[in-house]
Order: structure tokens, then C-alpha cells, then sequence
């Protein structure tokens, strides 16, 4: 018998939410025996195969897992579109404890689960995630990048990340300030880890000074062994400080009210996926403040771009070049901001989307990989 309620059912929940912003195709799935509890999430298949990383968490809710799954395999549909790939957007997300948690069994079953979508999804790492769980994942499933080298794969994407990162924030510089050189520049970056560890080597390699901060101890200290001219400063500061770029390279949501009122600096450039806390109020609001914010799905694609390599047989030397055209994309989406009165973030959104549109009405599909 059909319910009564007027409470909606789960599914219409997650379909009503799959509505709002045109997600294909998610996929839970669940495992007794190694305690595997995934969401995978498909949003656009246009361009290419979903391809986005798996991240590990200890969501306090179903729903909260969902809503990070939805929400990042929209993201990433974005940014593949933008850095010109032929890749769709996916993600997924499995909820527990990455330190505990991880067994070889549960892996191999998040691979079986991948391949029933018979290469709509590709997995890659994403937080609480190594290479060791691809190697598992791949014993399952051939939709697996972010493998280690000697296994044909790309390795570690994060210095290809920041490169980008880089570019982009180049670009920023050129739109802000009429030159891209960065050398004497103030940047701040929020993260110490593996993108802001490899942003802080390119920065200080130009010359600019740099302000550095992470909640661990260890991390600060061991780039600064590295880097002996960069500036450690406190979590609670790193929005206080008068910088002429603000890099944030740790968790999302950063830019937010109360740390608007906070920053200085002219530029916003950095990885940290979703750093806006809210898209269009966060987005107006640095514009209305003068400052440049380069979208983070704009200019941290370098990791998405050196997996893309990995699966056409990898080459770091191709891979870094085609990062560089971040630059150049980072500029026009700069211009298109400028000249059409809207923020950077819209620009970038309707860049992306012009590129799906104009495939799927012209009735192209994307050749298989596989
Ligand atoms: P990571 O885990 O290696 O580093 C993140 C660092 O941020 C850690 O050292 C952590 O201690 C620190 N941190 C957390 N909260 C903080 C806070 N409140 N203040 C200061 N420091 C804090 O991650 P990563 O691979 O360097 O990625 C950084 C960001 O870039 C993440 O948001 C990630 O999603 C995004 N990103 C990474 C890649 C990649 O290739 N690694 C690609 C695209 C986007």
C-alpha cells in the first residue's frame, strides 16, 4: 500500500535532490561482511566518464554524507569541463574512519561496487584516502586512477595540484595588480599539507614572502626546515594578516561572513575544493569588496588533469603543460567577470556549463576510454 504521509519518502529525498541540480545517477551501496557504507554519485556524463576521487569521512549522518557526495560530484563535472577534458563529474564518499577502518576487504568490495557502473565512474584518492587503496580497489576494477608509478599509474597528483594552483594564482596576479610576477608579493596559506607544502616551494622559488599556517605543529615545522625565509603564524590569524594574496589550501567553506570582515588582501587564490561557503552570497560579497577571487575548481584541476593523463598512458611532461592553460582560462573567466559585472565563480560556472551545453545539443558523445 502506498504511504499516506505527508512526510516524503526517502527516495523522493534523494531524487528531489538529484532534481535540483541534474545528478545522473547515485549509487549506495552497503557491505556486512568488511562493514562498507559508500555513496557514489554521478552527475554529468557529456564530456566523458565520471571521474572524481573517493573521500573517507566519519559523517555524522547519512544525510550529510549525501549532501558532500552530491555536492562534490557536481564540482567536479565543473572543473573537467573547464580544464578542457573530456571527463564528466563524479565522486563518491564512504562513511567512516580512515585511520581505524580501512581493510583491504572492504576496498576490494568499494572496487566491486565501481565496476558495476561499468566505467560511468573512474575512483581516484581524495581526503583519508592513499594510493594503497587504489592499489586494492584496482585488484576489483580497472576504473581506478591515481595509481602508484611503478604500476603505470601517476602517483601522487598534489604536486601537479599546486602547480596549478600557481598558474592560476599568476593569472589573479596579472588581472589584480597588471603583473603576473609574484616575486615580493605577500601570499598567506592556510594548510601546510600536501598542496601547500608544494605551493610554498614555487612561491618562495619566485620570491615572495610568504605566511604560513596548519593546526599541526609538525607540519609548519617541517616545511620550515625546507623554507627557512617563509613566516609561521597561528589558525586564528592567517585571515588578519595584511597579504596581497590569501591562499586557502585546507578545508572548505573558509570565505565566509566572519572572515570576510577579516581579510585584506587583493587576491583569493587557492585548492581547497568549495571555498565559498555559500556560492552566490560569499561570491557577490568578495566582489563587492575588490577582491579577486579565482574559483577553486578553476585552478586546482591540475590533480584531476595528471589522473586524465594517467588513463591515456601517462606523461608528467604533457600533463604540466596542459596545467599551465589554467593560466590562460583563469584570464579569460578574469575578463569575462570584468566585463559582464558578475562574479568570478558565475563566470566560471557559465563557461562550464556553455562547453556541456554546446556538446549535448550538438548530439556528440565522448569515445569510450575503455
Ligand atoms: P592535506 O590533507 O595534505 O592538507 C591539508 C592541511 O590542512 C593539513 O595539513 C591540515 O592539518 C591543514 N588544516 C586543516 N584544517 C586547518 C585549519 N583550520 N587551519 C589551518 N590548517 C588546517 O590535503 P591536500 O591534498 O594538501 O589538499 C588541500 C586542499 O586542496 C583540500 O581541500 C583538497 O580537497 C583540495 N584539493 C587537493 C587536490 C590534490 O591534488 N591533493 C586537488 C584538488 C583539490
Amino acid at each position: 500500500m502506498l504511504s499516506t504521509s505527508s512526510k516524503p519518502a526517502q527516495a523522493e529525498v534523494v531524487l528531489g535532490r538529484m532534481e535540483k541540480h541534474d545528478h545522473e545517477e547515485v549509487l549506495f551501496c552497503y557491505d556486512r561482511p568488511t562493514g562498507l557504507k559508500a555513496i557514489i554519485a554521478v552527475h554529468n556524463t557529456t564530456l566523458g566518464p565520471a571521474l572524481g576521487g573517493t573521500r573517507m569521512w566519519p559523517y555524522a549522518s547519512e544525510a550529510e554524507a549525501l549532501n558532500d557526495v552530491l555536492r562534490l560530484s557536481r564540482g567536479m563535472t565543473y572543473k573537467s569541463s573547464l580544464a578542457g577534458l573530456d571527463l564528466g563529474g563524479g565522486k563518491a564518499v564512504i562513511i567512516g574512519d580512515s585511520r581505524t577502518q580501512k581493510t583491504e576487504a572492504m576496498f576490494r568490495r568499494f572496487g566491486q561496487f565501481v565496476h558495476s557502473l561499468n566505467g560511468r565512474y573512474i575512483t581516484a584518492e581524495d581526503v583519508g584516502m592513499s594510493v594503497t587503496e587504489m592499489v586494492n580497489i584496482k585488484k576489483e576494477t580497472k576504473y581506478v586512477a591515481g595509481l602508484p608509478e611503478e604500476m603505470g599509474g601517476s602517483g601522487d597528483p598534489s604536486p601537479v595540484t599546486s602547480y596549478g594552483v600557481y598558474c592560476g594564482m599568476k593569472a589573479a596576479a596579472k588581472t589584480a595588480f597588471g603583473s603576473d610576477d609574484l616575486s615580493g608579493r605577500k601570499v598567506s596559506i592556510q594548510g601546510a599539507g600536501n598542496v601547500g607544502k608544494g605551493l610554498v616551494t614555487l612561491l618562495v622559488k619566485e620570491g615572495a614572502s610568504v605566511f604560513l599556517t596548519d593546526i599541526h605543529d609538525e607540519k609548519l615545522a617541517a616545511v620550515r626546515a625546507e623554507f627557512p625565509t617563509i613566516t609561521l603564524v597561528k589558525p586564528e590569524v592567517i585571515h588578519d594578516l595584511d597579504v596581497d594574496i590569501h591562499s586557502p589550501c585546507a578545508l572548505g567553506a573558509t570565505i565566509n561572513d566572519e572572515t570576510l570582515e577579516r581579510l585584506k588582501c587583493s587576491v583569493i587564490a587557492g585548492a581547497a575544493n568549495n571555498q565559498l561557503a555559500d556560492e552566490t552570497i560569499h561570491g557577490k560579497a568578495v566582489m563587492k569588496k575588490g577582491i579577486l577571487y579565482a574559483p577553486d575548481f578553476l585552478i586546482n584541476a591540475g590533480g584531476i588533469i595528471n589522473c586524465a593523463w594517467e588513463m591515456k598512458g601517462y606523461n608528467r611532461k604533457a600533463a604540466l603543460k596542459q596545467t599551465e592553460g589554467i593560466q590562460d582560462t583563469a584570464l579569460r573567466i578574469f575578463k569575462a567577470s570584468a566585463d559582464l559585472d558578475i562574479p568570478t565563480y558565475l563566470a566560471a560556472n557559465q563557461t562550464a556549463e556553455h562547453r556541456i551545453t554546446s556538446i549535448r545539443e550538438a548530439g556528440l558523445r565522448y569515445a569510450s576510454p575503455w
